[in-house]
């Protein structure tokens, strides 16, 4: 499938073509095939692949980067419109999601230091994923993640996800905050109980450690709300974006409640901080994804997974565009690997878990496409 001689450094199996072309659902490759992508760079590209409005937006940005040593227009509408769509009034702008969560375990144990006696310790969840940074493999509990590049970093201890009395179980005087996706995003699309993050959030106010919800994946409408945290009625003192938040450009956020945006100048930043040509994207992502009517072709897309669910015997677990099929048998990559070559792109994150991730605005012809490929490569056994 890849070619040996590359330069690039071979990190994952790809297949042969490149990709050259994107339009919404689609993506074509050199030699002109099309496929109905249902992965969308990881659940990055919300908005489908090269949306005019984004091309729009990125056009019309004046300096590509002043530099963050100076003020930029679009870095501030960004963090505004962040601010109000989630009721966190502090932003931090970075790149990546890793870079982010970096960011906001920094402003955690900033928060010890000055509010709870040093302590540092971050409880975070087995078969979550918080990305690749040492300090993020280290909080990371996909198994054999955190020991792959040891001596990890200390200061993360994991319990089963979904569980509140394991996380009350393992607090200390040492633990700063609690950190969890709303979703499992790379586990598959693991949804916790009803009401977990509600618990967690009465068991941190109780014990007074900060809640830091990590929204990587499960933000900007990729699970109904523009924060999966809305759909509890709760709210995190951290939350972190990232994926879906530049449509396709790496953009990511750290957002806080005003009495823990601790940092004080010069503790955190970065060179690609707040970038005004990435911002100036991002803010028409956003300012669309408001607009987007996300409700329908989420219920479309769940009819059509629950359909296929059931002729099959698969399970279903996910919401809105978010959702994975669990198989019976450990075949998921030989099923994507028989639905590429017959032009549907989806993700297998775990041995026996199809993972499907289409643009928010996902429309019917894409969805039958879907149906039709699926459908037939589950029906070949
Ligand atoms: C993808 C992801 C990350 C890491 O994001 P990168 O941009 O790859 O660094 C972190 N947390 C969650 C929940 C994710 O899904």
């Amino acid at each position: 499938m890849t070619n040996a001689t590359e330069s690039l450094m071979q990190l994952n199996i790809k297949p042969a073509p490149c990709m050259v072309r994107g339009e919404g659902s689609y993506l074509w490759d050199e030699h002109g095939r099309r496929y109905v992508d249902f992965i969308q760079g990881w659940a990055v590209n919300c908005l489908g692949h090269d949306p005019p409005v984004l091309r729009q937006a990125l056009a019309a940005q004046g300096v590509i980067n002043p530099g963050a040593a100076f003020h930029n227009a679009p870095s501030r509408a960004l963090a505004r419109l962040l601010a109000e769509v989630s009721g966190l009034p502090r932003v931090f702008l970075s790149s990546s999601g890793a870079e982010a969560n970096e960011g906001a375990v920094k402003l955690a144990r900033k928060w010890g230091q000055l509010h709870r006696d040093g302590a540092f310790e971050v409880i975070t969840t087995l078969d979550s994923f918080h990305g690749r940074t040492l300090a993020m493999s280290s909080a990371t509990g996909k198994p054999g993640f955190a020991d792959a590049f040891g001596p990890q970093v200390p200061g993360f201890t994991k319990v089963p996800y979904g569980d509140v009395v394991a996380v009350e179980r393992a607090l200390s005087p040492r633990t700063v905050a609690v950190m969890v996706e709303p979703i499992q995003g790379e586990a598959g699309a693991v949804v916790p109980p009803a009401g977990y993050l509600r618990a967690l959030r009465a068991l941190c106010d109780r014990a007074g450690v900060l809640l830091i919800a990590d929204e990587i994946q499960t933000s900007m409408g990729r699970t109904g709300p523009m924060f999966a945290f809305l759909d509890e009625g709760i709210q995190p003192d951290i939350a972190t974006v990232g994926k879906g938040l530049g449509g396709g450009l790496p953009v990511s956020a750290v957002l806080a409640r005003r009495e823990v945006a601790c940092f004080a100048l010069g503790d955190h930043g970065g060179t690609f901080a707040a970038h005004a040509f990435l911002c100036a994207g991002a803010l028409a992502v956003v300012r669309t994804l408001l607009d987007v009517d996300r409700a329908g072709s989420a219920g479309a897309l769940e009819r059509v997974l629950r359909e296929l669910a059931e002729r099959h015997g698969l399970a279903l677990r996910g919401r809105g565009h978010l959702w994975g099929l669990v198989l019976p048998t450990p075949r998921a990559e030989a099923l994507r690997d028989r639905c590429f070559e017959r032009g549907l792109l989806i993700n297998a994150p775990r041995p026996n878990v199809l993972r499907l991730m289409p643009a928010l605005n996902v429309g019917a012809e894409p969805l039958h496409e879907l149906s039709q490929i699926l459908g037939a490569a589950l029906a070949e056994g």
